[in-house]
């Protein structure tokens, strides 16, 4: 809190706090009486009471969100997706997990449920689809027997997340005979010691019969094996690799663990002094570490099996069509669905691109926007005049630093080949990419070229954050010229 720029902050559920801090600040009485934050006291950082965490009948009566402020129209008529919350928090403690809810883990009553159901929809006829959000929305069967038995009616199209132990056959037909077409469940690793160490009260043998049962109940799934646990070793690591490899019909995702501040593994990594500068450690947008029993040659190269067997064995859809990206990043086309054949539409920010899900029968799409709009990017320069604007501007410089290591920064520099002498580095904020040679120079770090007095344009090649960098580019060198390519 002391290194962030803010007054107040808001420790827990916010829906009442905010409103006393409103009130509080208006009337101007002190914030002391207001429960459940932390605010900045002339030096002193002072936390007061903690807030109650509401109760099932609470959370059940609060009011919707308010959308509409946020051009929701816009968004819902586009995705006609609706999330709606019907549940908060989780009673287990997961060690990978954290809950900035509380901790106290309560559900929405059915009635609360759907009486929001019916107000969106009767403000916005075209939703087609909802998510129900709720860790462990079946963990009382005869509560999601009677959710089955009333959605039914509105024919409408929906997921959920779901505990591998909170279903049976019985649950599943019903989940799909009222439109259920995904569940998300929690599976996370497939060797007993790994879900042991996680604090994960599952077993692998439930965790095969569940998914078996959902495939038999044609009910798409999404999950994902973690890897890097505190206790992993090449052999845990290896079996859940063999694993996925002989079950690629669940489809599921592999990662390598984020140690998030509030969760026991980021403490235990503070502890080991494998976290050592906590604040950098935020900056720096938490980075995964290793954790695990894992040497750091076995780490590396358990990091790169992954991505290496998740791309091989991924469906990537070749046929995706971008129409746009706007300036926002957001990029917007259509692709069809290898499964059903759906024309399927997605408008999304380009940097959570990866996965869009058909709306038909919630097969996951595995899309490839890189190499889309690298391919856009080059038809883009060679179809247009922007390649004789960017040399023109770029002829009447000095010293030109390009900020991206990537692939468009690879094709730019094919067009701009006669400028190059002109380049004086490249920089980029990935230190994976530091050791690697790009057009015979090696990025790097950001920090050492930005306050580079003599350099008078700055040419942006990253998609991703491009508004933050061209900031942090501003407040090292005020003068600087920056292009967005
Ligand atoms: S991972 Fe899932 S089950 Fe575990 S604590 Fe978090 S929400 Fe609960």
């Amino acid at each position: 809190m002391s290194n962030l720029p803010l007054d107040i902050g808001i420790i827990g559920q916010g829906e009442i706090t905010i409103c006393e801090i409103a009130d509080t600040l208006t009337s101007g009485t002190p914030l002391d009486d207001v429960n459940g934050i932390i605010y900045k006291k002339g030096e002193e950082l002072v936390t007061t009471k903690p807030r109650k965490e509401m109760s099932c009948d609470e959370i059940s009566q609060l009011p919707y969100p308010l959308y509409q402020i946020f051009d929701f129209e816009k968004t819902v008529k586009r995705e006609r997706t609706l999330d709606i919350i019907a549940g908060r928090s989780c009673p287990l403690n997961c060690t990978f997990c954290f809950h900035p809810s509380g901790k106290k883990y309560v559900q929405r009553s059915l009635d609360s449920i759907f009486a929001e159901l019916d107000y969106w929809l009767g403000l916005y006829s075209y939703i087609n689809y909802i998510r129900i959000n709720d860790e462990l929305f079946a963990n009382n069967k005869e509560r999601i027997m009677e959710f089955c038995t009333r959605i039914k009616s509105y024919n409408i199209k929906y997921m959920l997340s779901l505990r591998v132990t909170d279903v049976d056959k019985e649950i599943l037909t019903a989940l799909k005979g009222s439109g259920c077409s995904l569940i998300s469940y929690g599976i996370e690793n497939v060797n007993a010691s790994i879900l042991k160490s996680m604090r994960k009260p599952i077993t692998p043998t439930q965790i095969e019969t569940t998914l078996k049962l959902t495939r038999e109940a044609d009910i798409s799934i999404v999950g994902y094996l973690l890897f890097g646990d505190i206790e992993e070793t090449i052999e845990t690591a290896m079996n859940s690799l063999n694993w996925w490899i002989n079950n690629l019909q669940y489809r599921l995702g592999l990662v390598h663990i984020n140690t998030y501040p509030g969760t026991f593994i980021y403490n235990y990594a503070v502890k080991n002094g494998i976290i050592k500068d906590e604040l950098q450690y935020l900056k720096d947008r938490c980075p995964i570490v290793n954790i695990s029993k894992l040497t750091d040659k076995e780490f590396s190269f358990i990091r790169k099996r992954i991505n290496y067997s998740w791309k091989l064995s991924t469906t990537f859809v070749i046929d995706m069509s971008i129409k746009s990206i706007d300036e926002n990043n957001i990029c917007t086309g259509t692709s069809e669905c290898f499964r059903c054949g759906n024309e399927v539409g997605f408008s999304m920010p380009f940097q959570e691109m990866s996965v869009i899900l058909c709306l038909q029968c919630s097969t996951r799409l595995y899309i490839s926007p890189k190499r889309e709009t690298d391919q856009n990017f080059y038809e883009y320069f060679k179809n247009t005049n922007a390649l004789a604007d960017l040399i023109n501007i770029a002829k009447a410089r000095s010293n030109i630093i390009i900020y991206g290591a990537g692939k468009r920064t690879t094709l730019l520099l094919s067009f701009l080949s006669g400028l190059r002498p002109k380049i004086s580095c490249i920089i980029d904020q990935n230190p994976l990419l530091h050791g690697e040679q790009v057009f015979s120079q090696y990025p790097i770090k950001p920090i050492e070229a930005l306050s580079n007095e003599v350099c008078d344009l700055i040419v942006v090649t990253v998609l991703r954050d491009s508004k933050e960098i061209r900031k942090n580019i501003k407040s090292h060198n005020a003068k600087v010229d920056v292009i967005n390519v």
